[in-house]
């Protein structure tokens, strides 16, 4: 009917403008490389906050002791005890608890979010074996993983530039996080000293380190998007401190807010942007990360009930609640391999209390999910590539058989298939035969919780 060729219409203009043919992200990856440099130039040279972490060391493998870890930067958060065992043990011993944020600490007070987080921390200490209380006179050391842009001082200070990724508490903003952390674990009467404060990527990046040396970047595609890499000390202008032995520093690129005239961006995006806590920022991450994948696809679904009744005479009501289709469903519907798509149907009915769909309703619905999954997966990998680019690693150098590994982590791409394997095969297309020998990507798993306990380890007081 018309009706029908007006939805599959609709779905085909979408898939045009989310278009990500490999010219366009090598310009994509070309305009990282650019933003990168003037990031790095001078403070506030680009979008890109390229920010200076203090990490100049990163783990050579042999760190050892008992050191806790906070993750705080996504809807759940984690506490973690981790025994580190030195050259060949490694991680001996885990222990780690989750909880989610109750949505309401997330745009309160500052305070408020800060004790929830101490007193979630005590409870865990005080649940812990004897075998694990520090020595008489000793403090336990932390390293407190905090996931949003912070401009540090030092390896165990920063202030806090913004929220992101649907937090936003005001009196937070311009504040010492540490300071923060430190002020509700006193008020506890928790003993702890925060010994790092790193951003989840640079946890990545460290987590990665401890067992592979070739790793130069860290990537967290979860509820947002972020990148961190390791840059040699004497290509960051704006860096007027002495340089550090090792003649590298680990940068927080905050690539969440990346953004070019060359990203394939359609009306759906802007509406979601404009809708958003934080308009006009973070761009990147608004059409890659796990956050908003499924809002955009609910945004293009409720369009064509509106516009073409794709689901009948009537606009389905659930379908106008923002946020309602969730990144999780969206992969379970893309991944749907059953015949009848009965999982599509199952999570259109659940989810969206749309009654009997019909097959070829699911596969288009289907082919929405792969359209957005697939433009966030190949722009996350020009992204990597224009890390690369940057550091002189997206060819292979005669004289030089160096290998670069990096390091990945988050839900989105650990538990979305479709969307891991995109990103690889993409990364490969751009690389090339050659330079894709020299360049490979591995799961650092758990490395926002584990990389801030190794750095907790290389800045603690007891060494
Ligand atoms: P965070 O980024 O909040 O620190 P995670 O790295 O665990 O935490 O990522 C969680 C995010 O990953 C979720 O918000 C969701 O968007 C995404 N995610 C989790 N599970 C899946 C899944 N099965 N398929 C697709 N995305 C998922
Ligand atoms: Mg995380």
């Amino acid at each position: 009917s018309g009706k029908w060729g007006r939805a599959v219409a609709m779905m085909r203009e979408f898939e045009k403008q989310c278009g990500t043919p490999i010219a366009k992200l090598i310009q994509v990856a070309g305009a990282m490389d650019v933003e990168m440099h003037a990031g790095l130039a001078y403070e506030g040279g680009s979008k890109l906050k390229m920010l200076i972490t203090f990490v100049d060391n990163l783990p050579s493998g042999d760190e050892k002791g008992l050191f806790y870890a906070l993750d705080l930067g996504g809807t759940n958060f984690r506490t973690l005890r981790v025994q580190l065992g030195g050259k060949e043990k490694a991680v001996v011993n885990l222990e780690s608890e989750e909880v989610s944020i109750p949505p309401h600490l997330m745009t309160g007070c500052s305070h408020e979010l800060f004790d929830f987080i101490a007193a979630k921390l005590a409870k865990f200490v005080s649940s812990e074996p004897e075998e694990f209380h520090p020595a008489p006179g000793k403090q336990r050391e932390l390293g407190f993983t905090f996931s949003f842009p912070v401009r540090q001082t030092s390896i165990s200070s920063g202030t806090l530039i913004k929220w992101t990724k649907g937090f936003n508490i005001e009196d937070a903003v311009g504040e010492d996080v540490v300071g923060e952390l430190t002020k509700s674990l006193e008020k506890i009467g928790l003993d702890m000293r925060v010994a790092a404060l790193v951003n989840d990527t640079v946890g990545t990046v460290a987590r990665a380190r401890f067992s592979n040396q070739d790793v130069i970047a860290g990537v967290i595609l979860g509820t947002g998007t972020n990148a961190a890499y390791v840059e040699s000390a004497h290509a960051i202008p704006k860096w007027l401190g002495r340089l550090p032995k090792s003649g590298e520093m680990v940068i927080n690129m905050e690539w969440g807010n990346f953004h070019s005239s060359h990203l394939p961006l359609t009306q759906y995006d802007k509406d979601l942007d404009s809708e958003s806590l934080n308009p006009g920022e973070q761009i990147f991450e608004k059409i890659i990360s796990g956050m908003y994948l499924g809002d955009i696809v609910r945004r293009v679904l409720l369009k064509m009930a509106e516009e073409a009744d794709f689901f009948g005479d009537t606009v389905p009501p659930k379908l106008k609640i923002p946020f309602i289709l969730r990144t999780p469903d969206m992969s379970a519907i893309h991944h749907d391999a059953s015949s009848d798509l009965n999982v599509v149907g199952t999570k259109l009915k659940d989810i969206l209390e749309i009654n009997n769909t019909s097959l070829k309703m699911r596969k288009l619905v289907v082919g929405l999910c792969d359209i957005v999954a697939t433009r966030g997966a190949r722009l996350s990998a020009a992204g990597i590539f224009g890390i690369l680019k940057k550091i002189g690693r997206d060819t292979v150098k005669a004289e030089e058989k160096q290998k670069s590994v990096i390091a990945l982590d988050g839900g989105l791409f650990e538990h979305y298939t479709e969307f891991r394997s995109s990103l690889e095969s993409t990364l490969k297309e751009l690389l090339g035969d050659e330079a894709s020998d020299s360049v490979s990507t591995e799961h650092s798993n758990d490395g926002s919780g584990i990389g801030a306990a190794l750095l907790a380890a290389s800045n603690s007081q007891y060494l």
